[in-house]
Parts: C-alpha cells; structure tokens; sequence
C-alpha cells in the first residue's frame, strides 16, 4: 500500500519568509538551542495526546509517551521522534507554513539586530520549529494523527516547502534534520547527551538517545516540582526556569512549596528579572501554567494571579480540579480562588525577603516591575498595607535619580506638626524637582514626594493612606497643604491683593476658579493649583490624551506670590491692557510650570517680547552698554 502522492509545492506565507531568514542568518551564534526547541515541540506534542486521551482512552493505550533522538552518521542526520498527537494535512499547512500568531509581528519589531539578544527572543514567541534550519539545510518532517493520513514535509529554508502523503503507520512526528557539514557535531552522542541535561532533564517525559544498537533514557523524566527541594539546586532550578519561560536570564527568586491540606497543590513562582516585551498589556494574562496530576492542563491560566502580579512565572499542579477543566470553570471557582489567594500571599513574601535582605536587587526589581505592582493599590484593597510598604519613591530629601523612599522611612521623619504626606506629581522627575509648588515646603524643610509615573495619581488617591497619614497633593487646595505652608504674613498680603485678585478673576474669567494670594511661593510669581476637591491638572491631562471626557473638570486657583516683583507692578498697573497683557503671562507662566500646554502660545510669546522691550526701554543703560 502506498499513500505517498505527488509533492504539492507550497510558498511560505511573507512574515514566515522574513522569520526564517533571520533565524538562519542571525542566529548560527546560538545553534544548540534548535534542540530545545524541538523536544520541547516534540513534548507538547505528547502532552496535547495525554490530554486528549483523558475523554479517549483508546488513543494512548498501553503506550508510553516519550521522545527518541536517533543521530544517524552515515546519513548525517538527526532525527527528533515522538510519539505524540501528530498533524493532519491542513494542521502542518497551519503550523509550519504560515505564522498565525500575533506574537509574530511583535517578534520582528522587537529583533534589536544584535544576534544574541534575539536567540533569546526566538522560543518567548513561539518560532521555534524554524530553528531546526540553523543547523538543517533540509528538514524532512513525517507525521500522523490517529485518525487522519500520515504526511511528509520537507523544506531548505528557502521560502517553498514541499508536502505530499506519506506511508508512516505510526502515531507521532519525526523531524528530520539533514545537518550542514559544519554542524555535524550533533550527531555525537556525547553532545546531545550534554544538550538534554542541559535544556530537558525536568521534562516529565522520558528522552530516549538511541545510538547504534544502544537505547536509553538520558534525562530525570520526572516532573521536576515534584522532586523534593533538597534534591535541587540553584541551577536546576534556574535550568527549569529557563525551560518554562524561554528567557535566558536567570530568574531573580523562587518559591517551591508543596501544600497540603483542604485543597493540595505545588506551586512553584520564579521572579524574573527582565522584562517581557508585552509586560505592559493589561490584558496579557501572567505567567502561571496549571497542570492537573502532572498533567499540563493550560499556560497563562489568568485566574491564578491577578494582573497586577503578571511578571510573575511558575506554575500550580494541583489533584483538587478535574482534569477536563477549562477556563471557564476556572472562574469562580472555590478551589482556584484559594489557591490564587496563597500565590498571591507568596508573590508578596518573596518581594518583602527580597526588599528586607537584598534591597540592591530589589530596587531592580522596582525599576523593571514596580509600575506593575503599584497597580495592586488600585486592584486589590486587601493588599494596600503590604504594597503600599513596597513602593519607592523619589523624593526631595533624597537628590539620587533612584526612587528609593519608602513610606515608612518618610512617616518616620515627619515632623511633629506635619499632618500629611505630601506628594509632588510630574511629567519628569527634572519637572517635579523644579516645581514651584515644592517652594513654601522647601522653606519648611518638609519632604515631598516626587511621582513621575501616569498611574501615580489613581494610585495615591487609592492608597487614600498610609499609617494613619493621609497622602496630599502639594499640587492642590487641601486643608492638609495649606496648613502646611501657611505663614503670618498671609493675612495681611490677602487685604493688600483683594482688589488685583478680583481683576485677575474677571480677565481670566472660564480659565481660573479665582485667583488668591499664596503662601506657597517663595521664587515664583504664580502657580496653578487644583481645588481641594478638584481633579488636579495633570490627571485631567492624562485623562485628555486618553480620550476620555472628564465630568469632574474643575477650573484652577491662581496663586500669587504677593512679595514677587511682576505680581507687585501687577497690581500697580492701573492700564487695562497693560493688566490684561501681565495676566495672561502670568497664568500661561504658571501653566507651563505645570507641564500644560497653552492655547495660543504664539500670543504667549508676543506679550512677553512685549513686556521684555518695555522692561528694556526702562533701563536703557543696559542696552546702550
Ligand atoms: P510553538 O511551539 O511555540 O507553538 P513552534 O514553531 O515551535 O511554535 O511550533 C509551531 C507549531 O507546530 C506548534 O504549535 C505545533 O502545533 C506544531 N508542531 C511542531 N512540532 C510538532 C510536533 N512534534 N508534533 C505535533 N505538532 C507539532
Ligand atoms: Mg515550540
């Protein structure tokens, strides 16, 4: 019988072409990870039947699930078996020939040309059957589901494949690599032997060398969070880290713990240290894989960690849901809630240890994943006391370019009249350290906080406080700052202003709330503050360049700065003009400082020359010397 019919040639599709060709051609510097590759391929392979064979048993039968690497010297090549769920005709299409993944795009975008960071990338988004042609300058591959005609595909690399049936009778894939001349050292047992140990000994698979007449299994085959800690090392555990997340920096830290009790399970929870190109995602779903009994049931199981944990990695194997669970039972469900909570409460644990004994580490952490984390104020208000223990930040009693201020550190230097914790919010952190509104807390020797992050608003007015401190804006109107900065000399200034106050308010009338003397400024003429209950300007911003409408749109105060030279001939300008002019310099001046943009910066411009000339003409010693 023969079910070989003649050859179709077939185009890869476009992305697949540019794919390929960068693998081949940048990454020849990394070729041993072809392997990884493919007996990781080989292995899901097997897991995807070991899965389907839970509602079809007859499927597996007797067999055992393994993976067979057969190097064969006089044919030069290296054969990846396994025996595992196989591919239909439209499936190897699918799979082989077109790159249906939206990682893809992202891959080719975030390539930074440099071949060693991008062998890193190659596996993180899932082309990884293409590295076979970094060693291969054909790939032969044959196989068979169970219930669908067996197939051969074969490739150089070069932009056609060539697929045809085939006569295999097995169930399974061989993969057939036809090594270039210079890659001829992965047919030496002893490499391939190095190579297993290296990237696959956790595999729960058996991996099976068979050279010449010899067979036997080269890895542990045994799932690698069931064996018992003291059995693992450092670099075990940094080698099965590598192996479940693809990356190829060592994790930071890990928690292993096996729990049993009402529900039992194992969680295993490494702390990457780089950064994922989709970290910023929301909707990316984590890093948690579950498995049920050892069986893997599904990757980035969301419902395991909350978002604001996702550069979380690891995985669950727990005996306490069915195996035929899906990713709508795992919403609301008991068993998942607690076991969600407990990684949470570990999540936690391993950043406090890390924060308390390696704070070198931690402020790594902070400036890779703290953005993330500090989400946890606004999610999860269970946690608020021990995230809000986490954070960093800058701070003006620190001049480093490294937030490291906690909140305890300034609780504990608050002076005894101080009620709240002040905080600063900035584009920049140059912004926020210049800010005028930091003037009258200067004088005071009070610390502010300086936040320079989008989300530090959301997150300050969630966390609400601290200790019993409230947190203040030094940027608005609120009891607490005001009380802070206020000083003797106010009251006096407020009659001798009343009347310039009320012009402003008339001139500057649907741009300002009003306009009042401030105690706040010791350099600058004016500053723009939010009202005490009033969204401040920054969040408005933020929300405008969003898209979105803000129904809580408050107009600002003006504050003068009455012993300021431009707010003192301010209210000696009796000239309405000349006031109108010396107003909108003022409020545009104050709107700058602020990081906003003006409506009409053009006139902005021209009344300052103006003002710059009339300045001149009045000392012309100065432009005559
Ligand atoms: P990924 O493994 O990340 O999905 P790959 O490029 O490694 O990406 O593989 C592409 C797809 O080809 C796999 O998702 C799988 O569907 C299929 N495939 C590859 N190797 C095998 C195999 N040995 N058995 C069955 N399917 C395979
Ligand atoms: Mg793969």
């Amino acid at each position: 019988m023969t079910t070989q019919t003649q050859p179709q040639i077939k185009e890869f599709q476009a992305e697949t072409k540019q794919v390929l060709r960068l693998v081949i051609h940048s990454l020849y510097s990394h070729k041993e990870i072809f392997l990884r590759e493919l007996i990781s391929n080989a292995s899901d392979a097997c897991e995807k039947l070991r899965f389907e064979a839970l509602a079809r048993p007859d499927l597996l039968g007797a067999d055992t699930l393994s993976v067979t690497l057969v190097p064969d010297a006089a044919a030069g090549t290296l054969s990846i078996k396994d025996n595992g769920i196989g591919m239909s005709e439209a499936e190897v299409i699918d799979n082989l020939g077109t790159i249906a993944r939206s990682g893809t795009k992202k891959f080719l975008e975030t390539l930074s040309g440099d071949s060693a960071k991008d062998a890193q990338l190659i596996g993180q988004f899932g082309v990884g059957f293409y590295s076979a042609f970094i060693v291969a300058d054909k790939v032969t591959l044959l196989t068979k589901r169970t219930d669908t005609p067996a197939v051969r595909w074969e490739s150089d690399g070069e932009g056609q494949y060539q697929i045809q049936g085939d006569d295999k009778a097995d169930r399974g894939t061989e993969v057939i690599l036809h090594l270039r001349d210079e890659d001829k050292e992965f047919l030496e047992p002893a490499r391939l032997r190095q190579l297993v140990r290296k990237y696959s000994d956790h595999l729960s698979l058996p991996i099976i060398l068979k050279a010449g007449d010899t067979e036997d299994t080269v890895n542990q085959a045994k799932a690698f969070w069931t064996r018992p800690k003291a059995e693992l090392s450092d670099e075990d555990y940094q080698a099965f880290y590598k192996h479940i997340t693809h990356d190829s920096e060592d994790a930071r830290v890990w928690a292993h713990n096996k729990v049993e009790g009402s529900i039992e399970y194992t969680s295993l929870l490494y702390l990457p240290k780089r950064v994922p190109f989709d970290l910023f995602e929301r909707e990316q779903k984590g890093g948690i894989q579950l498995y049920v009994k050892r069986v893997f049931i599904m990757d980035k199981a969301a419902e395991l960690l909350p978002p604001y944990l996702r550069f979380m990695r690891g995985l669950v194997d727990t005996a306490d849901l069915p195996l035929n669970v899906s990713r709508e039972l795992l919403q609301n469900n008991r068993t998942v809630e607690k076991i969600k909570s407990a990684l949470v409460k570990r999540s936690l644990d391993l950043l406090e240890d890390l924060a308390a004994n390696k704070p070198e580490e931690y402020a790594e952490f902070w400036k890779a994943f703290g953005v993330v984390l500090k989400e946890g104020i606004i999610d999860d208000a269970g946690q608020k006391e021990r995230i809000g223990k986490l954070l960093r930040f800058h701070s003006t009693a620190v001049v480093g370019d490294v937030p490291e201020v906690t909140l305890q550190q300034y609780v504990a230097r608050m002076k005894a009249e101080q009620k709240a914790i002040y905080f600063l919010t900035a584009d920049t952190l140059a912004a926020a350290r210049n800010s005028p509104h930091l003037e009258g807390f200067r004088v005071k020797d009070m610390e502010v906080l300086l936040l320079t992050d989008r989300i530090d608003e959301w997150v300050a007015g969630h966390l609400h406080e601290f200790e019993g401190k409230a947190l203040a804006n030094v940027a608005s109107s609120a009891a607490d700052v005001a009380s802070a900065i206020e000083t003797p000399e106010k009251a006096a200034a407020e009659s001798a202003f009343k009347d310039t106050a009320e012009r402003l308010g008339k001139i500057l009338s649907g741009k300002i709330a009003n306009a009042q003397v401030s105690a706040r400024l010791t350099d600058s003429p004016a500053v723009l503050v939010a009202g005490e209950f009033g969204m401040s300007l920054r969040m408005g911003r933020i929300l405008k360049q969003a898209g979105q409408n803000n129904p809580f749109a408050t107009l600002p105060i003006l504050e003068l700065n009455p012993k300021h030279p431009l707010v003192e001939r301010l209210r000696d300008t009796a000239d309405e003009s000349g006031f109108a002019d010396l107003a909108h310099v003022l409020y545009d001046q104050a709107m700058l400082a602020e990081g906003g943009e003006l409506d009409d910066p053009a006139i902005f411009v021209r009344r300052v020359n103006r003002l710059i000339v009339e300045g001149l003409a009045e000392q012309p010693k100065i432009i005559l010397s």
